[in-house]
């Protein structure tokens, strides 16, 4: 896995172990054939180099929500920040995505809209 400057990375204590932290991002990079002996990175809130082995790229925010919007009881509408427009729903789930910019976000729970 290849990363450079500004790729969002999650960081591996151990190589091909569980994700130990997440939410870095590389500041540097060094390949080999360097004093480390292997490709390393620098990346914001680790101090030192990290092999880039114990990288992995960030999990792209698609499945992530975006945003937090409320969704009104009646009908279970949304109002979608993005394309400002009005978006129906079936039913009201933990997550709600806009059927026009696809973007998801959290259901911030069924509220009824303001008598
Ligand atoms: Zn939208």
């Amino acid at each position: 896995m290849e990363f450079k400057k500004g790729d969002k990375v999650d960081y591996h204590e151990m190589f091909d172990g569980p994700i130990t932290s997440t939410g870095h991002t590389v500041k540097a990079v060094e390949h080999a054939p360097n004093n480390y002996g292997c490709d390393v990175a620098w990346i914001t809130g680790k101090s030192g180099c990290i092999a880039m082995r114990c990288l992995s790229k960030a999990k792209e925010g698609k499945v992530k929500p975006s945003e937090i919007v409320d969704v009104i009881a009646s009908g279970y509408e949304f109002h979608c920040p993005r394309c400002q427009i009005l978006v129906k729903l079936i039913e009201s789930t933990d997550t709600v995505q806009c059927p026009t910019c696809t973007r998801i976000y959290s259901n911030n729970g069924p509220e009824h809209a303001l008598a």
